[in-house]
């Protein structure tokens, strides 16, 4: 099936990805199956999407129920789940109102339009330039490419929107330097993720809090991999003891239905009136049932505290390597999200891993990253390490 499958993709679909010759047909916890039959442990999760595992009875359940009674109607009239959905979201963060949209990029695409309506109305017109970090990644819209500081996504898209300086992340002078009088935000992963998964300096996002609150200028945090338990908190910020201005979610936010917030404090999601911004699809009562059903599962203590039960494992096993093998250079992390860096590209390992039935995957082609599910178990990552072993054995 994944010949003739293969073929007719690659015929049909845009050639946007290399995909790997996989045809996934089940999923079950941190299972896959291909159509063959063959089972694989996954420790990608869609790219730190599905952080309840594959179909999880409750959402699934969830999910079926409301598709049987309501699926969509547009946001020009009330739906409750959606409703209670903003009202938990605003319970459990720093903010107070949010917008619900379909993706992490349109998400993001909100927070720079807000940003840009709030400085417009506070400030005067002109002020509208945003500083984002270099290695960072916001999407692939034009304004949200224009904000990631990383050329290889941008070129050949030219002219791209104007107003954005990429600074190197982690340095609080470089941030210093670069606001003007022109600068409405800083846009700024709490933790890099596509970047290299790259945790910032303790200290660093307060400072940055401090920075932006002295020259007004807002602070947005892209949560949109870092956010909803991936951590070992609900939301990675909560480590820093700060608070953003606005922040975005989407991958994980309904487990695996497309979905995407932004959310701010309430003096500034006032420059947000009606017809400011709008989405046909945005917080459909189908997926913000999953969603709801996704956070009340997450945002539980015993929940948060196995995530940084079975993240502490994952570092300190994955660590081990670094004596073993040379070409491991680094393992950094925080709760289920932990990067590889090596000093030679990890395609290889991806592809034998995949052979012996280990899902991982890898980044800026030299860092292998580690999302698997939350539900992830201590037996599990033996099992992901000891097949990480062989492959490092065979390809060194
Ligand atoms: C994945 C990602 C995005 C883009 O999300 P899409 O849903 O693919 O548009 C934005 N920011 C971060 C930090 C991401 O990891």
């Amino acid at each position: 099936m994944t010949d003739e499958l293969k073929k007719l993709c690659d015929s049909v679909i845009f050639a946007t990805y290399a995909r790997e010759s996989i045809t996934f047909v089940k999923g079950s916890g941190c299972r896959l199956w291909d159509d063959k039959g063959k089972e694989y442990l996954d420790f990608v999760a869609g790219i730190a999407v599905c952080n309840l595992g594959h179909c999880p009875e409750n959402v699934s359940q969830v999910i079926c129920d409301q598709a049987r009674k309501l699926v969509h109607v547009s946001n020009l009239y009330y739906t409750e789940p959606q409703v209670q959905l903003a009202r938990e979201l605003v319970n459990c963060s720093f903010a107070d109102r949010v917008f619900f949209c379909n993706s992490g990029a349109e998400a993001n695409e909100a927070a720079l339009k807000l940003a840009r309506k709030y400085s417009n109305e506070h400030f005067g017109s002109g002020r509208f330039h945003v500083i984002t970090m270099k290695n960072s990644f916001h999407g692939r819209t034009l304004a949200t490419l224009s904000a990631t500081g990383q050329e290889k996504v941008q070129k050949g898209f030219e002219p791209l929107v104007e107003g954005f300086t990429y600074v190197p992340y982690d340095s609080i002078e470089a941030v210093e330097r670069a606001i003007t009088d022109k600068t409405c935000a800083v846009l700024v992963e709490p933790i890099q993720g596509e970047g290299g998964v790259r945790i910032p300096s303790e200290g660093y996002l307060k400072e940055l809090r401090a920075l932006c609150s002295e020259k007004n200028v807002l602070l947005i945090f892209d949560e949109v991999q870092v956010g909803m338990g991936r951590t070992g908190k609900l939301f990675a910020y909560e480590h820093e003891g700060v608070e953003p201005d606005i922040m975005t979610l989407a991958k994980a936010l309904a487990n695996g239905l497309p979905i995407g917030a932004m959310l701010a404090k309430e003096d500034i999601a006032e420059a947000f009136g009606p017809g400011s911004h709008a989405t046909t699809f945005g917080g459909t009562p189908l997926v913000t049932a999953a969603a709801l059903e996704t956070l009340r599962t997450i945002n539980r203590p015993e929940f948060l505290e196995h995530v940084n039960r079975v993240g502490l494992y994952l570092l300190e096993r994955l660590s081990s390597f670094k004596e073993k093998y040379e070409f491991v250079k680094e393992i950094r992390g925080r709760g289920l999200i932990v990067g590889m860096e090596l000093t030679c590209s990890g395609q290889p390992v991806v592809k034998k891993c995949l052979e012996y039935g280990v899902v991982i995957n890898c980044i800026q082609d030299n860092i292998i990253r580690f999302t698997p599910p939350l539900i992830v178990e201590q037996k599990d990552i033996d099992r992901l390490t000891e097949i990480l072993d062989r492959v490092f054995e065979e390809l060194s």
